[in-house]
């Protein structure tokens, strides 16, 4: 998803915060089950003020657009816990979803039996998938982001019982905006791995890692 130029502005605030405060976490990146830094939404605050339950049937995956230095996953879990993703279109008045993934770490925000505000508004991507967004920032590498969400997807395939097919980009799902009932279509998301805005071969080559890590 891509945020607004305003949050924009907050990244580059957090970035020094981060700079000075983080020495890149730890992360394993070998073995079935990859490290996962918790930073929960604090259950009835923020994007939590409202919780819907969920049965994961579908992982989804989007990329941040977000290229300031600073918006690594730390920074993203930081931003979901301080209620500062907000959005006037959803019924939530929160962007919210499950783990931030960048080249050394993955933060959960959400319980993966609570549904998030992703994909598609009140929609069936919504209701039903985990959703997993990659870091763009600069200086991250995408070809150890990528790697790390593949795995954490085997994981959660694994875990929930989740089929290689209900792994989907956020451009599987058609998008009805909530406030005014708008059909906004198909989104570009992860745009780095769709080709001409549609899983292609760059797609498949992921889900052929994730089938690896599986
Ligand atoms: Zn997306």
């Amino acid at each position: 998803m891509r945020l607004p130029l305003l949050l924009l502005l907050s990244f580059l605030g957090l970035s020094i915060v981060i700079s000075c405060s983080s020495s890149g976490g730890s992360s394993s990146s070998s073995g079935p089950a990859p490290h996962i830094t918790k930073a929960l939404i604090p259950k009835g605050q923020a994007g939590r003020w409202r919780t819907r339950s969920m049965r994961p049937r579908y992982i989804t995956i989007h990329s941040t657009q977000n290229f300031s230095r600073g918006a690594d996953a730390r920074a993203h879990a930081r931003l979901l816990q301080r209620g500062s993703l907000k959005s006037t279109k959803n019924s939530l008045g929160y962007l919210t979803w499950h783990f931030t993934v960048d080249d050394s770490s993955i933060y959960q925000s959400l319980p993966t039996n609570e549904q998030g505000q992703h994909a598609d508004y009140e929609g069936r991507g919504n209701r039903s998938s985990i959703g997993i967004e990659m870091c763009e920032n600069r200086g991250n590498s995408r070809e150890a982001t990528l790697d790390r969400t593949a795995r954490l997807a085997a994981h959660l395939m694994r875990k929930y019982n989740i089929p290689l097919r209900n792994i989907v980009p956020h451009q599987h799902w058609r998008r009805i905006r909530h406030a005014d009932g708008r059909d906004l279509g198909h989104k570009n998301c992860p745009h780095f791995l769709m080709t001409n805005g549609k899983p292609g071969v760059k797609w498949n080559a992921f889900l052929q890692r994730v089938k690896r890590y599986f």
